[in-house]
C-alpha cells in the first residue's frame, strides 16, 4: 500500500518563485490517498474530548467535514472576510505569501465549547493562529489542532506553545 506523503506532489515555484508548494489535489483525486487522508487526521483525535471541529477556508474544509462527520461532531467554518452572512468577528493575519482576514459567526462557538482546529497545511503558522484568537475571544478551547502536512522549517509550531498539535506529514 502506498503512503500518504506518495499521493503529495511537491510542485516548484507555485504560486510565487522559490515556493514548493504541497498539493493536496494529488491526494484527493486518488481514492485511497483520500480515505488514507481522512482516517489519519481522525486517528489523531482518538481519546480526545471535544464538541466542534473548525476549518479554515478553503482546504481546511475539505479535511475538517469528512473528520467531523466520522465523528459525529458540528463544523465550524472559518472564511475570508464577507463571505459569512450573519453577524462575525474577524481576525487579520500574515501569509506566507501577502495577508488576509477570516472571519467566524458570533454565535458558532460558544463559552465552554471544547474546539479542534483542522487545515491542510502549516506554513508560518499565522493563519491558525488568528483562527484561536477568534475562538478564544469567543470563549472557546482549543483542545487540539491536526495538520495533514507541517513546513517544519518555517517554524510555525514555535507560534503554538501550549497547544497540543499534531502533523499526519512532517517536511523538514
Ligand atoms: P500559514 O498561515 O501557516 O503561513 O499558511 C498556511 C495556510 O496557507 C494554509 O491554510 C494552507 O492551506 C496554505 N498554504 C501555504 N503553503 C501551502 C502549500 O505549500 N501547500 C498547500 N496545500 N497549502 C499551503
Amino acid at each position: 500500500m502506498k503512503k500518504l506523503e506518495e499521493y503529495v506532489q511537491s510542485i516548484p515555484d507555485f504560486p510565487e518563485e522559490g515556493i514548493i508548494f504541497r498539493d493536496v489535489t494529488s491526494v484527493l483525486q486518488d481514492p485511497d490517498g483520500l480515505a488514507l487522508a481522512i482516517d489519519s487526521m481522525k486517528e489523531k483525535l482518538t481519546g480526545i474530548d471535544f464538541d466542534i471541529i473548525a476549518g479554515t477556508e478553503s482546504r481546511g474544509f475539505i479535511f475538517g467535514v469528512p473528520v467531523a462527520y466520522a465523528l459525529h461532531k458540528a463544523f465550524v467554518p472559518i472564511r475570508k472576510k464577507g463571505k459569512l452572512p450573519r453577524e462575525t468577528i474577524s481576525e487579520s493575519y500574515d501569509l506566507e505569501y501577502g495577508s488576509a482576514v477570516i472571519e467566524i459567526h458570533r454565535d458558532a462557538i460558544k463559552p465552554g465549547d471544547r474546539v479542534v482546529l483542522i487545515d491542510d497545511l502549516i506554513a508560518t503558522g499565522g493563519t491558525i493562529k488568528a483562527s484561536i484568537r477568534m475562538i478564544e475571544a469567543l470563549g472557546g478551547s482549543v483542545e487540539k489542532i491536526v495538520f495533514l502536512m507541517e513546513l517544519a522549517g518555517l517554524k510555525g509550531r514555535e507560534q503554538l506553545k501550549g497547544y497540543d498539535v499534531e502533523s499526519v506529514i512532517i517536511y523538514e
